[in-house]
């Protein structure tokens, strides 16, 4: 992982540490099957036009991304992120479009908060805005999106 990407990590837990105590993760293997909610950080290495269900066709600046998201049901976090980290599924949410070009650098787990918090609580760093209406909240009344591009930050050449 590059240095630059490890500051945006740390930017990302100071943010969510205080409204949703949990941890950041690396390993698939420690991820508990428990329900909880997440932060999945996307890196996005070039600009991409994404095709993202009923959102249509979109284009992404490459970068990185913040992604809030919950697994209540069976499985819980586990199976949940298992299925971000795979890349052979039937896409489903929108999420499931933008992954597929983007690698997965880091993921924060949290018992406690919801993904609302989550999003909010990335919608708080500095330098993050939101990235798409309506991305993953199609279902959500507070929030006006669920994805969070998280810029300023340069990425290796
Ligand atoms: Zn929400």
């Amino acid at each position: 992982m590059d240095l630059r990407s490890k500051n945006l990590i740390d930017d990302v837990q100071q943010a969510l540490r205080v409204c949703c105590p949990g941890e950041i993760c690396y390993d698939i293997e420690k991820i508990p099957n428990l329900p909880g909610s997440y932060a999945l950080i996307l890196a996005l290495w070039q600009d991409c036009d994404i095709e993202v269900g009923r959102l249509g066709h979109l284009h992404f600046k490459s970068g990185f991304y913040g992604y809030a998201g919950s697994a209540k049901g069976a499985g819980g976090l586990s199976s949940r992120l298992a299925r971000h980290y795979r890349h052979e599924k039937a896409f489903r949410w929108h999420i499931d479009y933008l992954r597929a070009y983007a690698d997965v650098i880091g993921v924060w787990l949290t018992l406690k908060g919801s993904e609302c918090e989550i999003a909010d609580a990335l919608k708080g760093l500095p330098t993050a805005y939101p990235a798409v209406p309506g991305f993953g909240a199609s279902d959500c009344r507070t929030c006006d999106t669920h994805l969070l591009r998280l810029a300023g930050m340069t990425l290796v050449d």
